[in-house]
């Protein structure tokens, strides 16, 4: 059984001028320990992806059809305690501004063990020992010194870790981080993304890294979803979409990396932008910024088709694949 598995999700914010769906019919799973990347632009829908799989939706988001499965069980069925439960003890999230987690007013010690001590059954000197093993675990310089200070007292890369160390604390199955390293130093953020994939490893945890950064998708993890306008549109193993990219968009998102531009030339860039998710055009969402688009592209949601172990929401993908079906009938 995978650790989640997620089916048919659909998402919908109910607004004034109407449902707008965030999130449509997006389907995968996810083993023990593996590490799962889900990347593409602002506005794709990767962050209504994370808050959905551990229902933390803000009205008036809602999931309107579809199901999450954590170990086989349905977590919009569980009873507000029970769902409570797995998200402190089973699934952490890890957001990419620390402040969103941590309390200015508390100090790291106070709000760390607080969080063992409403989880666990044990003492406050075992919690404080337990949060000082994570904050060595997380390579912090002077730990001890760390449980007394404010988050204010701390530096930027310092407090995302001290909020990697709380998303530790219960020893979770798995950790959803959304843009974990976007408001850090570029060589902070190399640090912090080579100390979450190390502890993951160490702790066989799993690992769903929402990300605008193919980078670091393509170090951390080992398989990976594109996502264009709430719709999973490629996925595979993160080696294959790097490398030999099916549609058009992830061709587009990979152009668009600076290694790919010529030496003093502008950074390649995908034509237009996402659409509003009021507005999305019929068929392929794709369509009004795709290079090869066709007539059907115009008309009908294009259908996922296997390419080598990679799954691809493209018409001409679907084409290739009827071609080849009717040459060996043939
Ligand atoms: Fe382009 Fe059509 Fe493929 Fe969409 S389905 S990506 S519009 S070719």
């Amino acid at each position: 059984m995978p650790l989640l598995e997620v089916n048919n999700l659909d998402v919908c914010f109910g607004l004034r001028s109407g449902a707008v769906k965030a999130l449509r019919d997006v389907s995968f799973t996810l083993e023990r320990g593996e590490r799962l990347g889900v990347v593409g632009e602002s506005g794709a829908g990767k962050s209504v992806l994370g808050f959905s799989i551990i229902n933390l939706l803000s009205r008036p988001g809602h999931i309107s059809s579809g199901s999450v499965h954590f170990e086989g069980k349905d977590l919009a069925s569980l009873a507000p305690g029970e769902l409570r439960s797995i998200r402190g003890n089973r699934i952490s999230m890890i957001f990419q501004d620390p402040m969103m987690t941590l309390n200015p007013v508390l100090t790291i010690g106070v709000q760390m063990i607080e969080c063992l001590l409403a989880h666990r059954r044990m003492s406050k000197a075992d919690a404080k020992r337990v949060a000082l093993k994570k904050l060595q675990q997380v390579q912090i310089p002077s730990p001890e010194k760390r449980l007394d200070q404010y988050p204010h007292e701390l530096s930027g890369g310092m407090r995302q870790r001290i909020v990697i160390a709380i998303g530790l604390l219960l020893d979770p199955d798995l950790i959803i981080a959304d843009e974990p390293t976007t408001a850090l130093d570029v060589t902070i953020q190399a640090e912090i993304m080579d100390l979450m994939l190390n502890l993951c490893e160490q702790n066989n945890v799993a690992l769903i890294l929402i990300t605008h950064d193919l980078g670091v998708v393509s170090q951390v993890t080992q398989r990976m979803l594109v996502m264009y306008a709430g719709r999973i549109i490629e996925q595979g193993p993160t080696k294959e979409v790097i490398n030999d990219a099916q549609h058009p968009y992830t061709q587009g998102l990979m152009n668009a990396l600076p290694q790919m531009a010529i030496p003093g030339q502008k950074l390649n860039q995908i034509k237009g932008s996402m659409p509003p998710l009021q507005d999305i055009p019929k068929g392929c969402s794709f369509n009004p910024r795709c290079e090869y688009v066709m007539d059907i592209c115009h008309q009908a949601l294009p259908p996922f088709t296997r390419s080598g172990n990679c799954q691809v929401a493209c018409h001409m993908m679907a084409e290739s694949a009827q071609d080849k079906l009717q040459l060996k009938e043939v």
